[in-house]
C-alpha cells in the first residue's frame, strides 16, 4: 500500500515537471475577424500550462483608465485541454491536469456602436470595427491569476486580411517578455495605416498614423523625434525602440479633443483632425515624459488608489514636460508662459482647489471638474520644491535617483507609487525633509501661491483678480440627474506667470 501510493505520487510529479522546472510561457495570438470585409471582433488565442495543481484561474479586463467592467467586451471561451467555468463576470476557471498544455479561445468586440463620441471620458476601451482595430493590451488579454512572474510571447496573425499592423508588443514576437508588457501596450491595424521611422537621440522612433490632420504625418514625426531626444539626454537612458499610434476622431464642428495614453514603450494618441501640430508639443513631452514617471520612479498604484498618486505621476510630468521643452528650444518661452498660465488659472478658478487629495481619490473618475487638479496642484508643488531643494541642486538630482533607487527593488517598500517614495528619496539625497509640506498642499489640499521669483530671472508671478465663467449649476450633477443641481462658487484670485525681459 505504501510502496504504491509512493509510485503514484511519484509519477504525477514526473508528468508535471516540466511545467514547474522553467518560467511558464504564455502565448498570444492576435487576429482579427473578419466578415464580409468588415473587422468584426478581434480573435485571441492563449496557450499556456496549466497550474500545477490542475486549477488555472484567469483574469479578464475589468477596470482601467476611466473603462469599466471591460470583461462586457470579452465573449465567447471556449477552452481544450481542461474544462471551463466562470464562478463571476470577471474570472475563468480552468480545470485540466496539473501542468496540462491549455488552450483558451475568445474574442473581443468593440466598445462603441460605430465611432467611439468625441465627448467620450475615455479612449481607453476597445475600438474595433469596420475597417481595422485599436486597443490597448490592458482592455483585450486576459490573464492567469497569481502568475505575474510567468513570460509572455506574441503573434499577429492577419488572417488573410491586407491589414498594416503596428504595435509595441513586436518585440515579443522575437523573444518573450513580461506580463505586464504585454497589458501595457497598443496594437492598431488599419489598412491605411502609415508607418513612419526616425532616429531619436540613438534609437528608433515608429510612428504609426491613420487619419487626417491639420499636417503631414512626416512633420508629426520629426516633432516627436524633438521631445523623446529631450527626455532621454534629462534621463539619460531608455535609448529603447518607441512606438507612438496617432489616430483620428470624428467630432462635430468646432470640437476640438486629444488624449494620450503612456505605455513605458509607446504612446498612444487619439485626436479630432483639427488640432495644430503646435498644440501637440507640450501633450508629447508630458506623454513621453511618462516613460520614467512613474513607472521608472516607483510605479502606482492599481485601483481605486491610483489617483492618490496623481500629484507626482501627472503634476510633475506637466512640470517637466514644459521645463525640458523651454530648455530645448522644443517651445518658445511664449509657449511656456502661455501653457503655465492656462495651468494657473483653471487652478485659481477651479472650484476644488482647497480639496484635500482624498476627494481627488473619490472623485476623479465621476468628476471632470476634478481631474485636471492633481495636473495644476502637482505642478505648483513641483515649483514650490524646486524652490526648497535649491541649493542641494533642486529637483533634477532627486528624479534621476528616484529612478536608480527604484530599480529592481520591491515596490511594496514604498506601497507601490512614486508619490510615496519622492519624499524618502529627497530626504536621502538632499537631508531636507518635505513631509510637513506634502502634507499641507497635497494631503490637505491647502492652495499654493507661489513666489513672484518662482520661475526665476526673466519671469515673475503676479497676482490678478479673475472674473469666472459660471453657468450657475454643477453641469456634471445636472446631467446625470436632471435636475439642474450645485451652485458653483465664486472667483477666487489667480496667479499669473508672465514675461519680464
Ligand atoms: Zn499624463
Amino acid at each position: 500500500m505504501i510502496i504504491k501510493t509512493l509510485a503514484a505520487g511519484l509519477a504525477a510529479a514526473l508528468v508535471s515537471a516540466p511545467a514547474w522546472a522553467a518560467t511558464p510561457i504564455d502565448a498570444y495570438r492576435l487576429s482579427p475577424v473578419v466578415e464580409n470585409g468588415k473587422v468584426t471582433a478581434l480573435a485571441i488565442t492563449l496557450t499556456l500550462p496549466a497550474d500545477a495543481d490542475g486549477e488555472t484561474r484567469l483574469k479578464l479586463p475589468d477596470a482601467w483608465g476611466g473603462g469599466e467592467k471591460l470583461w462586457r467586451f470579452v465573449k465567447d471561451p471556449v477552452v481544450t485541454g481542461g474544462t471551463l467555468s466562470a464562478p463571476d463576470e470577471k474570472t475563468w476557471v480552468v480545470r485540466s491536469k496539473p501542468g496540462a498544455p491549455l488552450t483558451v479561445r475568445y474574442r473581443v468586440i468593440s466598445a462603441y456602436d460605430g465611432e467611439p463620441p468625441v465627448d467620450s471620458v475615455n479612449y481607453g476601451q476597445p475600438i474595433v470595427g469596420p475597417d481595422g482595430f485599436y486597443v490597448i493590451g490592458h482592455t483585450v488579454f486576459v490573464r492567469p491569476e497569481g502568475r505575474d512572474g510567468d513570460r509572455a510571447r506574441f503573434t499577429w496573425d492577419q488572417a488573410g486580411s491586407d491589414l498594416v499592423f503596428a504595435s509595441d508588443l513586436e518585440p515579443l514576437i522575437k523573444a518573450p517578455g513580461k506580463l505586464d508588457d504585454l497589458s501595457a501596450s497598443v496594437a492598431i491595424a488599419y489598412k491605411d495605416l502609415t508607418i513612419l521611422e526616425r532616429e531619436a537621440a540613438g534609437a528608433p522612433l515608429r510612428l504609426a498614423a491613420r487619419g487626417t490632420f491639420a499636417f503631414t504625418p512626416a512633420a508629426f514625426a520629426d516633432m516627436a523625434a524633438h521631445t523623446i531626444a529631450d527626455s532621454r539626454a534629462f534621463w539619460g537612458d531608455a535609448k529603447e525602440p518607441f512606438l507612438i499610434t496617432l489616430s483620428d476622431l470624428n467630432a462635430p464642428k468646432g470640437w476640438t479633443s486629444f488624449r494620450g495614453t503612456g505605455l513605458g514603450d509607446a504612446f498612444a494618441v487619439i485626436s479630432t483632425r483639427n488640432v495644430p501640430l503646435d498644440q501637440y508639443k507640450l501633450f508629447l513631452a508630458h506623454e513621453y515624459f511618462h516613460t520614467w514617471n512613474s513607472n521608472r520612479l516607483g510605479g502606482s498604484q492599481d485601483g481605486p488608489q491610483e489617483p492618490a498618486g496623481y500629484w507626482f505621476s501627472e503634476g510633475f510630468t506637466d512640470y517637466y514636460a514644459r521645463r525640458l521643452s523651454l530648455r530645448s528650444g522644443f517651445v518658445s518661452l511664449e509657449a511656456f508662459v502661455k501653457d503655465w498660465n492656462e495651468a494657473l488659472q483653471a487652478y485659481g478658478l477651479s472650484p476644488f482647489r482647497a480639496a484635500p487629495n482624498a476627494t481627488i481619490v473619490a472623485r476623479f473618475w465621476s468628476d471632470r471638474t476634478l481631474q485636471k487638479l492633481p495636473y495644476h496642484r502637482g505642478a505648483l508643488f513641483a515649483v514650490l520644491m524646486e524652490a526648497q531643494l535649491k541649493a542641494k541642486g533642486g529637483l533634477d538630482p532627486v528624479m534621476l535617483a528616484m529612478r536608480d533607487y527604484a530599480k529592481g527593488r520591491d515596490r511594496a517598500e514604498w506601497n507601490f507609487a512614486a508619490a510615496n517614495l519622492f519624499p524618502r528619496i529627497a530626504k536621502a539625497r538632499t537631508g531636507i525633509d518635505v513631509t510637513s509640506e506634502l502634507d499641507r498642499y497635497v494631503t490637505r489640499g491647502m492652495p499654493i501661491a507661489l513666489a513672484p521669483d518662482a520661475f526665476g530671472g526673466c519671469l515673475t508671478v503676479e497676482r490678478v483678480t479673475r472674473p469666472k465663467f459660471d453657468r450657475g449649476f454643477d453641469g456634471d450633477a445636472s446631467q446625470k440627474t436632471g435636475v439642474i443641481t450645485g451652485v458653483l462658487s465664486t472667483a477666487p484670485p489667480t496667479r499669473r506667470a508672465c514675461a519680464t525681459a
